[in-house]
């Protein structure tokens, strides 16, 4: 008879599993046998010891397992996806999603919330006036296939033994490991239904893993757990070290998407957005090349054909349409800029003190269960490599009381370096894999 704390004995002494032994751990976990302590031992061990690719794999399938797959067959023969290991003012997918199916690839996603210093699509989507996250599987598939676009909340039903295994790492400090990282975040993607599915794997402070090799290791992971289950995967590897984009804020982050895809954006989110759609267009066999699928969605954004189905997802998951010029999202009362000390170049906007402002204003939560302001937040005005002028803004403040404003102005502050000589060039995207 298989016993739970045998399991964790093997694991503590740095044994492996068997699949059907995993598959025992995960079942009896979600049914309510296998009691929270024990699970948190085990994956305190896991967390020590570390587990085979083949055990990963056992893992993520028996994730998928515990509960609904969404069958997208229906939809066509390919279904794109994306996933983030977690952004500052990284609003990629509210750009991508439109994008990649107005290239005629079916985008479908599953979205989370934002904890701590990163943000989530849903909070950014809930933001917009009238938008509904909440899709029954039913309801997800009909509207890909009527509009080609769906982006929604995790329900109960898809993998219920992430969302139990996910809160108790949380509170055991044992979120930080390559496979329980990869198998939460594939099970996922591998449930939902995609089969050609782009992830950008953060690296650098505020990552999961913050060193380059260790990033590296986890994206290697994830593409070939997609890949064992017959999904076509590319991973990029990215500095977390700096916002994404210009803004950090659920509603400041939706108007900056809106402006990207009306062309009126530059910079590296655009730079992001473009690399990994031409990815999505590659895995899909829509694009032999990688210059042609470049030129092909910048020419999807350029000539409004993006910003269009846009606003065919957003009426089809009920926003007020006049989301499409950015109208309608909610304001805070106040925006107060944040002055250059000095004159001189901007070399470095460090995005945790960003996201740390943010968090104060109230864009974000610490907790799970915290509400919040959808309104405020930080926008830069100028960005890594501008040159400023003594007293020229650096950002601006969106706040609700001063007493506010004041705190978050002092960490956007900090955020910035200033000094006589520009920064290198650099691309946002470190490597490809
Ligand atoms: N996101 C996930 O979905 N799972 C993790 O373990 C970490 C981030
Ligand atoms: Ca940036």
């Amino acid at each position: 008879m298989t016993r739970t704390v045998d399991l964790i004995a093997r694991k503590r002494d740095g044994g492996e599993h068997s699949a059907e032994e995993i598959r025992w751990l995960i079942d009896g976990y979600v049914a309510g046998e296998i009691p929270d302590y024990q699970m948190a031992a085990w994956l305190m061990a896991v967390r020590l010891r570390g587990m085979s690719p083949a055990e990963t794999l056992a893992l993520t399938r028996a994730m998928v397992r515990s509960g609904e797959q969404i069958d997208l067959s229906s939809v066509g023969p390919v279904v794109a996806d994306k996933h983030s290991t977690g952004g500052v003012g990284d609003t990629v997918t509210l750009v991508l999603a439109p994008l990649v199916a107005a290239c005629g690839i079916p985008f479908a996603k599953i979205s989370g919330r934002g904890l701590g210093h990163t943000g989530g699509t849903l909070d950014k989507l809930e933001s917009i006036p009238g938008f509904h996250a909440s899709l029954s599987s039913a309801a997800f598939r009909a509207q890909l296939e009527r509009v080609g676009v769906v982006v929604a909340g995790q329900t109960a039903e898809l993998v219920p033994a992430d969302s139990l295994l996910y809160a108790l790492r949380d509170a055991t400090a044992t979120i930080e490991q390559e496979s329980l990282l990869a198998s939460s975040i594939m099970s996922k993607k591998i449930a939902t239904g995609a089969t050609a599915i782009v992830l950008d794997v953060k690296v650098g402070e505020g990552s999961f893993l913050p060193g380059l090799e260790e990033a590296r290791a986890l994206a290697r992971t994830m593409v070939a757990l997609g890949q064992s289950e017959g999904r076509r995967v590319r991973a990029v590897l990215s500095d977390m070290a700096e916002p994404l984009g210009r803004s950090v804020g659920n509603a400041l982050e939706v108007r900056e998407a809106v402006a990207t895809l009306r062309g009126e954006a530059t910079g590296e989110l655009l730079e992001m957005v473009l690399a990994l759609a031409a990815d999505l267009l590659l895995l899909a066999g829509a694009e032999a090349e990688r210059e042609a699928a470049l030129s092909r969605v910048r020419r999807i954004v350029e000539t409004g054909v993006a910003l269009e189905k846009f606003a065919a997802w957003m009426e089809a998951q009920g926003a007020d349409p006049g989301i499409v010029e950015g109208r309608g999202l909610p304001h805070a009362p106040l925006a107060v800029p944040v002055k250059a000390s000095r004159a001189g170049w901007v070399t470095r906007v460090h995005s945790l003190s960003l996201a740390r402002a943010g968090l104060l204003l109230g864009a974000g939560r610490e907790i799970k269960e915290a509400s919040i302001d959808p309104a405020v937040g930080v926008v830069i005005e100028a960005s890594r490599g501008t040159r400023v002028m003594k007293d020229e803004p650096l950002a601006w403040v969106h706040a609700r009381s001063s007493e506010g404003a004041q705190a978050a102005s002092k960490l956007v502050r900090e955020a910035f370096a200033i000094s006589d000589e520009p920064p290198e060039a650099r691309s946002i995207i470190l490597e490809e894999l």
